[in-house]
């Protein structure tokens, strides 16, 4: 099976269909902005006019959008319903525990097999061996899906049936990343102060800690170089995960201190302008 479609061409999806390609898949996507789809059209990829078109080209189809209100505005109509059926959706859009949980029971009414996955990586690292998905859903489909997986990530645990583990841990994972990410960003703030070069502190840290590093490493030639516009992951895009972790906590009674700690740098961030610009730009905030 050497067919996958993609739905969803912005930073990490369209890092997800280029690998795919140079990977020797037979690719297929769809994107709200169609112009988006040049560059891998021009290396082979088929690009649709429609969604529900797209799917219908593959078995595997991924979807990697904003969000899951976004993924629903895509896929919750009547071709796209009929396409899914006895194919397989695997869900690489951020998203809570809960939403994942409704997700699987509106694809499986709609015929369809369904693996939720979670990224744990940058665009940039994706077909490396420092990316990871984290995924549950369906053993059957895991077994199908576990190849195309394996080709964007290094490593890709399945953690069950209980559709909600991967976003449980993707959370977990990501709180313990945004709280990097601050203290890198004041870590920048010493140095700045300094005089001291701040990509090469990033390199440092990579060196230190490999996976959580080589992201800081490149904030660190971000602020270094001033280099926020065409981000690899944009405030804005962060701000939603911020956003799951305070619905996390508030689904489950848990103390929200950090998340609304992060809540309020960020938006302080977006605030000021930055919301389409790199995570690092936080660090202007900060000055
Ligand atoms: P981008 O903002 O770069 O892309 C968003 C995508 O969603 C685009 O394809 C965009 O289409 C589409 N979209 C937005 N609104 C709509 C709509 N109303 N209808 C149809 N399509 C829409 O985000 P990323 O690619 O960075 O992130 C995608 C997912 O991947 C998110 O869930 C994010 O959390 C996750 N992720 C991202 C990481 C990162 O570092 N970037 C890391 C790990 C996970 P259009 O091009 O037309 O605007």
């Amino acid at each position: 099976m050497n067919e996958v479609t993609v739905i969803g061409l912005g930073a990490m999806g369209g890092a997800i269909a280029q690998t795919l390609l140079e990977k020797g898949y037979q690719v297929t996507v769809w994107n709200r902005t169609a112009t988006k789809a040049d560059s891998i059209v021009e290396k082979g990829a088929v690009l649709t006019s429609t969604a529900a078109e797209a799917i219908r080209a593959s078995q595997i189809s991924i979807i990697c959008v904003s969000d899951y209100k976004t993924s629903y505005e895509v896929l919750d109509v009547e071709d796209v319903h009929a396409a899914l059926s006895g194919r397989v959706l695997i869900q690489l859009t951020t998203g809570s525990p809960e939403q994942a949980q409704k997700q699987e029971i509106w694809a499986n009414t709609h015929g369809a097999a369904y693996i939720d996955g979670a990224i744990a990586a940058a665009p940039t690292q994706i077909g490396g061996s420092h990316a990871t998905i984290f995924t549950s859903g369906s053993m059957e489909a895991f077994d199908q899906v576990k190849p195309v997986l394996g080709v964007l990530a290094g490593h890709v645990p399945y953690y069950g049936e209980q559709v909600s583990a991967a976003a449980s841990i993707d959370l977990a994972f990501l709180s313990y990343l945004f709280g990097s990410y601050l203290g890198f960003f004041h870590a920048s703030r010493i140095l700045e102060s300094d005089g001291l070069r701040i990509d090469d502190f990033g390199s440092m840290i990579a060196g230190v800690s490999p996976m959580i590093g080589s992201i800081l490493q490149y904030e660190g030639e971000v602020i270094q170089h001033s280099k926020y516009e065409n981000p690899q992951s944009s405030l804005q895009m962060s701000m939603v995960t911020v956003g799951l972790l305070m619905e996390q906590a508030s689904e489950k009674s848990m103390n929200n201190e950090f998340p609304l700690f992060l809540q309020n740098m960020f938006h302080k961030a977006i605030e000021a302008g930055y919301g389409e610009q790199d995570i690092a730009s936080l660090v202007k905030t900060m000055r």
